[in-house]
């Protein structure tokens, strides 16, 4: 927890402080106080539109609770943001049969490669069998890259050669995967995004390939966003869940971001679960995200 409440500094100062210093320095509350409260959570990448829906609610609750002090704002907020962040923890798909096929999607440079390193060290951890598969064939370094955490965790890691096709990748990660009874498959995919509908065609051409041999595969696929980069991850989300049936989010570098309000955009505006949090760059820096316990470290 601790860990986690240190990773949100600068969210919490960014957001929280500053909601903290409004409702505190004006003591009544009314149509001024909601538009600055609105102001500060756009400020700290909320969103605006779910900035807008954030204070409608507030300003119903207020109401419906008689609330007259401004301090009181804060709590309230608190809980109004839980509830907009729903209360279950993100757990992954997981299917009945092994494996488990996992397909992580993502622009460069969100930090796919080491959620994907860290997600095997987690699974690994919990006692489960995990293969890699590099299906980003668009850059040799990439291949590299997850062989350095492949080797890292203690894993199998599947290749081919740069410039391979990435859907014959992935149905030979499932073949191996299936042979060696792994619990789990994960399958990095290629990131560039300025050959977008290429990118798109490759992806859904896995999947298609993938739901052949195993009908159903893949059980989840991840989306990797970056926190920092604020709303411009939503714009990236929206391409992305058109094309790729992305049914889980795995937001990265919370612990260097300001614009960690971004979450719960994410959620309110795409509908799509925010399943694992990034918290730093070490090798145990992924966590299942847990709405209570990030808000709780949010706003102490
Ligand atoms: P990719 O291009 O999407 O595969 O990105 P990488 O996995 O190579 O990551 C890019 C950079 O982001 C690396 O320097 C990572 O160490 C860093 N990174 C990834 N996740 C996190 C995180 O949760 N917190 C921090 N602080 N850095 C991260």
């Amino acid at each position: 927890f601790n860990r986690l409440k240190d990773s949100l500094n600068k969210t919490r100062h960014s957001f929280v402080e500053k909601i903290d210093d409004l409702v505190h320095l004006r003591k009544a509350i009314d149509e001024d106080l909601y538009e600055e409260l609105e102001e500060v959570m756009v400020q700290a990448d909320v969103g605006v539109t779910t900035a807008m829906e954030l204070v409608d609610r507030l300003r119903r609750t207020v109401r419906e609770r008689r609330v007259e002090d401004a301090a009181e704002l804060k709590p309230l907020l608190k809980e109004l943001i839980r509830e907009m962040l729903g209360s279950l923890p993100g757990r992954l798909n997981t299917s009945l049969d092994s494996p488990t096929v996992v397909m992580v999607v993502g622009v460069n440079g969100v930090g796919k490669t080491t959620t994907i390193g860290k997600l095997a060290y987690l699974y690994k951890s919990e006692g489960k069998k995990v293969i890699l598969g590099a299906a980003d064939t668009f850059r040799a370094a990439a291949i590299d890259q997850l062989e350095v955490w492949a080797d890292r965790v203690g894993i199998d890691l599947v290749k081919h050669r740069e410039g391979s096709d990435p859907a014959a990748v992935a149905f030979d990660s499932l073949q191996a995967a299936k042979a060696r009874q792994a619990d789990l498959l994960i399958i990095d995919t290629a990131g560039r995004l300025h050959t977008k509908s290429n990118l798109m065609e490759e992806l859904k051409k896995i999947g298609r390939v993938l739901d052949r041999d195993m009908p159903g595969a893949p059980h989840e696929v991840l989306l990797v966003l970056d926190a920092t980069t604020g709303q411009n991850a939503i714009n990236q989300a929206k391409l992305f869940c058109e094309a790729a049936g992305v049914t889980g989010i795995a937001l990265t570098k919370l612990d260097g971001s300001s614009k960690g309000g971004v979450i719960i955009a994410v959620r309110q505006t795409l509908g799509i679960p925010v399943k694992l949090i990034g918290i730093g760059e070490g090798i145990d820096d992924l966590k299942e995200f847990n709405p209570v316990e990030f808000v709780d470290a949010l706003f102490s």
